[in-house]
Order: C-alpha cells, then sequence, then structure tokens
C-alpha cells in the first residue's frame, strides 16, 4: 500500500495535545473558510481544502478514531500486521469513495485514500471499544475486544450462587452496515464507521456458590463483537459483593457479633444465631467473658473451587448488661456484689 500518511493536527494546525474543544474551534474556524460557497473563485482548491478539514476533524474530534490514528502514527502501516487474505472482503467492500455527513456542511465529500486504508482496515478495532481490552488478530479477520463488566452481589446472593439473569450496555456488531463500517461505499452513520454500537443485552450467567469479591468471571464469546469473521471476545464479569448489615466476611468464614444476657455467660445456656441459611441454637458455655468466639463449623460461605465444604461461622459474643432494674433485682445484684467480696 503506497498511501501517504496525513498529518491531521498540521491540517487543522492544532498541537498534538490540543484538546477536544481547540480541535472544535480550529475545525469551524477554518471550515467557515474555506468552505466552497465563501470561495467561488478558487472553488476547486476550497473544495480540496474542506474535504481534508473534515476528514482531519473526522478522526481528531473522535476520541476513539484520534487515539487509533496517535497510536499507530506516520509508520501505522509497518505497526498495523498485514492483514490475512480475504480481510477486505466485507459486505459493502472495505473502503468506499465517499462518505455522508450529517450536518449537511458537505455531501459526498470523499475521505483519502489514507483515511480509507487507515481507518477501513487497520484502525477499525479501535472504534466502538468501552473498556481497556486486548485486540487479538485471529487466524480470519479480527477478534473482538476482551470487555468487562460488574456484577453486584449482596452476600446471601454470593452464598447461594446460581442462575442470573443480567442487563448489561455492551457493543454488538452494527446492525445497518454488520459490522463493516461501510454502508453502499459510503461511510456508515449508525455507527460512524467503527462497526459496533451500544446495546442493551440480557445474559444468563451462572454465579458459582461462594463466590468472592474481585473475583471474575469469564463468558467467552460475550465482548466486542469480532470483525471479518474474527471470533467474538470474552466479556468478565467482576464481582462486587456489597456489604452486609450482619455478617462480615473474611476468606470463606463468617463474622457475627451477637447480645448475650449476663445470666447466660455466667450460667451458660443456649443463644440463636442467624446464620445465611436461618437460624440455628448455640451452646454458650458457663462463665463465658463478654466478648469471647464461638466458631460454628461448617456454617460460613461455600468453598468455591477447592473440592466444596463450607468455611466456619464465628460469633462473637456482646454481653447485655440489664439496666432499669427493680427494686427486687437490685437486691439481688447488691447480695451477689457482697458474696464477691466475701469470698
Ligand atoms: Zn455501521
Amino acid at each position: 500500500m503506497a498511501v501517504q500518511y496525513k498529518d491531521y493536527y498540521k491540517i487543522l494546525d492544532v498541537p498534538k495535545s490540543a484538546t477536544v474543544k481547540e480541535i472544535k474551534s480550529a475545525y469551524r474556524k477554518l471550515a467557515r473558510k474555506w468552505h466552497p460557497d465563501v470561495n467561488p473563485n478558487k472553488k476547486k482548491e476550497a473544495e480540496e481544502k474542506f474535504k481534508e478539514i473534515a476528514e482531519a476533524y473526522e478522526v481528531l474530534g473522535d476520541p476513539q478514531k484520534r487515539k487509533t490514528y496517535d497510536t499507530l502514527g506516520p509508520d501505522w502501516q509497518s505497526r498495523a500486521q498485514t492483514p490475512p487474505p480475504g480481510y477486505g472482503q466485507w459486505p459493502g467492500g472495505a473502503g468506499g469513495q465517499s462518505v455522508h455527513f450529517e450536518n449537511g456542511d458537505f455531501e459526498d465529500a470523499g475521505f483519502s485514500d489514507f483515511f480509507q486504508a487507515f481507518f477501513g482496515n487497520i484502525g477499525r478495532d479501535a472504534g466502538g471499544a468501552t473498556t481497556a481490552g486486548n485486540v487479538r488478530r485471529g487466524q480470519r479477520g479480527m477478534r473482538g475486544q476482551d470487555v468487562e463488566s460488574e456484577l453486584h452481589l449482596s452476600l446471601r446472593e454470593a452464598y447461594s450462587g446460581g442462575p442470573r439473569s443480567l442487563s448489561l450496555q455492551t457493543q454488538t456488531a452494527c446492525p445497518r452496515c454488520h459490522g463493516t463500517g461501510s454502508d453502499n461505499g459510503k461511510l456508515c452513520h449508525q455507527c460512524r464507521g467503527t462497526g459496533t454500537v451500544a446495546a442493551q443485552r440480557t445474559l444468563d450467567v451462572t454465579i458459582p456458590a461462594g463466590v468472592r469479591d474481585g473475583q471474575r468471571i469469564r463468558l467467552a464469546g460475550q465482548g466486542g463483537p469480532g470483525l471479518g469473521g474474527g471470533q467474538n471476545g470474552d466479556l468478565y464479569m467482576i464481582v462486587r459483593i456489597g456489604h452486609d448489615p450482619v455478617f462480615e466476611r473474611r476468606g470463606d468464614d463468617l463474622y457475627l457479633e451477637h447480645p448475650v444476657s449476663v445470666y447466660t455467660l455466667v450460667l451458660g445456656g443456649e443463644i440463636t444465631v442467624p446464620t445465611l441459611t436461618g437460624q440455628i441454637d448455640v451452646k454458650v458455655p458457663p462463665g463465658s467473658q463478654n466478648g469471647r468466639t464461638l466458631r460454628v463449623t461448617g456454617k460460613g460461605m461455600p468453598r468455591v473451587g477447592s473440592g466444596g465444604g463450607f468455611g466456619d461461622l464465628y460469633v462473637r459474643l456482646a454481653a447485655q448488661v440489664p439496666t432499669n432494674l427493680t427494686d427486687a433485682e437490685r437486691d439481688l445484684f447488691k447480695q451477689l456484689a457482697e458474696l464477691a467480696k466475701a469470698r
């Protein structure tokens, strides 16, 4: 491909560090100056200039296209791998001769060979990316992006796991151009040539019981759409488990603080404590100190991916000191205090 690199920054006369606002204002200024209608004496030159400016703005004014353009740079041809045979043979063709401006400024302005080559083939993968992900080139076409999304669960949902329907915002192949970015030889305006559009999708996933906060669940082929016959990327659901008002989780174990009367602490007895599967009775040994922790085996979280089993539940006893005593109760406590002194 003997295609001349175009310096879009030079065309718009802005520095490489220019902000979106600066680029927009530079474009507006130049577009006004070079609009063919205001240059009747040098219409041909104005048309050429105007096209060039529009093309530069199409790239620099679009953060994704600009990123691709900046990343590949002047030696873009050597940096991008040679597309495999058949790569450019998408319906509609890889490079149309003209584009359509939605703003109606200039109908059917042809973009340069450079633009067609750059964004028609190599640059298209960068379009429509929602999150950081790797783009790998497969045997055929271009593999879609890996996409990450958060999956928010309560501790109880993490405990039981199981099937769940998720609704999420993803990128999908543009229905108008079928992911080619080109519509009857024109830049597809539904996806602005990127080949992908945002879509709401519902996915059925199975959450492993006992899943941990920060764990990634991979959904193969549910990421960004592949292009030119390439495989879809993968979707990674990152599990985020919300704070639970009752239980604190440490690994597969659960911790809980539970009130106990001083009578039970002194004399021993049973308390009823919650677990993630209902209430259970726990024996309190006589003479238990305030803050003592009792272990209930197997009442923690399911151990995910390690041969099954469950963690433990730790119940920390919190003494409840009686208040608003009746006269009779106060007398009895006084007697106890006297007896303790005499020991
Ligand atoms: Zn499209």
